[in-house]
């Protein structure tokens, strides 16, 4: 007999959350992690990337502040200061982690994972079985295969940055790239934007995506379309010469946020049956089964969804099924909410337009743009602009998008609504709170 009852590679958002469920029913566990506790999203993720938008929220809000009638005196700001906090947070974050797998009693091996065969796996020359292994390796940030590559940062580097870069250029139109080239130009760095195609966020609704580029052009970020970068050289100066199809560029600092591939290299999948498809995503059936009985796969590895508390969810429902006895237990892909904290955020749920058109005979659409109340009295005067996608006669919402300030924190209870099937009629009967940005959403006709 094993050991152990269920081997949790990779202590990220997914395998932390799987490993202390399946303990919480009694489970044995075993969490391998070869990296720091909390995965991408605690240490290079979510998380740092959070404290970096605040930071640009809040240079935006002292620009602001004449317009309140403030005499704002000489500000300035100290990105070494806040690096220093933001990484003692993430360390406290990291022991956190770790008191929790303790407490929850999940035993840790330090060291990458790799398997020997289908129900065993080899770290650091040490052999651990069970009859359940869940790969929950997650992903890593894409590098282009040109000259020069090398020369600029990932996302993973954006966190290790010990200055403000002046002068910034960041490949990519999604939603890393768009978050992390915002939080730049608030801070004070001047940003190109290198986007291979014509739009940013490329899945998302359109009005979104028009309103966004608006807004960070007005912004002042330089966002160059259609554009690609072939090779980067370092010019006597030290700095970084970008150069693309129609121009070269100079900057100190280039983020290639082009894209993320799976972490499934040292694994040796083949010794368990697996085979990897593009990208290294290990494909599942809706209950996270692998096409080897007893491995599971979840999170950002399975490439379906990548967020963190996708992850989780399907972590805490795989651990249900198979040590607490609930055959059924998957988690539900449909109407996941997700929120880029762009400048401003934007909040989206459900199908697109032109994907409802797609998939339903009548579809109706309710917009609105206006200058939210806190802007009256700004100078800046970004844009909030809403939409809800309809389907079906009796108008059940399928689709909200919105764009402006508290779009963030605005959707996760109209994610709860559209989850239960609400229909415009159920927004429109719902009372306005007044006044908000969000009360629009139960106002639009
Ligand atoms: C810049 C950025 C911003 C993001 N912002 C958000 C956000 O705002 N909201 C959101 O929901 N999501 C966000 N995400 C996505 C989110 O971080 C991921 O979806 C989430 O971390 C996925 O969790 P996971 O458990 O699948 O993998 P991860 O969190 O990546 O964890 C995988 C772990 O496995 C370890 N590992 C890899 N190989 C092995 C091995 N062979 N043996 C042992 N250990 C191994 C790694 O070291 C890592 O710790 C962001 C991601 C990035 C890059």
């Amino acid at each position: 007999m094993s050991e152990y009852d269920y081997l949790v590679i990779g202590g990220g958002s997914g395998g932390v959350a799987t490993a202390r469920r399946a303990a919480e029913y009694g489970a044995r566990v075993l969490l391998i992690e070869g990296g720091r506790l909390g995965g991408t999203c605690v240490n290079v993720g979510c998380v740092p990337k959070k404290v970096m938008w605040y930071a640009g929220g809040i240079a935006q809000t002292l620009a602001d502040a004449p317009g309140y009638g403030f005499t704002v005196g000489q500000t300035s700001f100290d990105w070494a200061t806040l690096k220093h906090s933001r990484d003692a947070y993430i360390d406290r974050l990291n022991g956190i982690y770790a008191n929790m797998l303790e407490k929850a009693g999940v035993s840790l091996v330090r060291g990458f994972a790799r398997f020997v065969d289908g129900r065993t796996v080899e770290v650091n020359g040490q052999h651990y079985s069970a009859e359940h292994i869940v790969i929950a390796t997650g992903g890593r940030p894409s590098v282009p295969e040109i000259p020069g590559a090398v020369l600029g940062i990932t996302s993973d580097g954006f966190f290790t940055l010990d200055h403000l870069p002046a002068r910034v250029a960041v490949v990519g139109g999604g939603y890393i790239a768009v978050e992390l080239a915002g939080v730049l130009n608030a801070l004070g760095s001047k940003v190109t934007m290198l986007v291979r195609g014509e739009q940013l966020l490329r899945p998302f609704d359109a009005m979104v995506r028009e309103e966004l580029m608006t807004q960070m052009k007005d912004d002042g970020v330089n966002i160059l379309t259609s554009t690609q970068a072939r090779s980067v050289k370092r010019t006597q100066s030290g700095a970084l010469r970008v150069e693309c199809d129609q121009l070269d560029l100079e900057v100190d600092t280039l983020i290639w946020a082009i894209g993320r591939e799976a972490n499934t290299d040292r694994l040796d999948l083949a010794n368990a049956g697996i085979t990897a498809e593009a990208g290294g995503v290990i494909v599942t059936d809706p209950f996270q089964n692998t096409s080897t009985s007893g491995i599971y796969a979840i999170g950002d590895i399975t490439g379906r969804a990548e967020l963190t508390p996708v992850a989780i969810a399907a972590g805490r429902k795989l651990a249900a099924r198979l040590f607490k006895g609930e055959a059924d237990a998957r988690l539900d892909y449909d109407n996941i909410p997700t929120v880029t904290f762009s400048h401003p955020p934007i909040g989206t749920i459900g199908l697109t337009e032109d994907e409802a058109r797609k998939q339903h005979k009548t579809v109706s659409v309710y917009t609105t743009r206006f200058t939210g109340m806190y802007n009256a009295m700004t100078e800046h005067k970004p844009k909030t602009a809403m939409k809800l996608v309809c389907a079906g006669a009796e108008e059940r919402v399928v689709g909200c998008h919105i764009i402006g300030e508290g779009a963030d924190e605005m959707l996760q209870g109209f994610a709860v609504a559209i989850k239960m099937g609400a229909t415009k009629a159920d927004f429109d009967s719902t009372v306005a709170i007044h006044p908000t940005s969000a009360e629009e959403l139960v106002t639009m006709r």
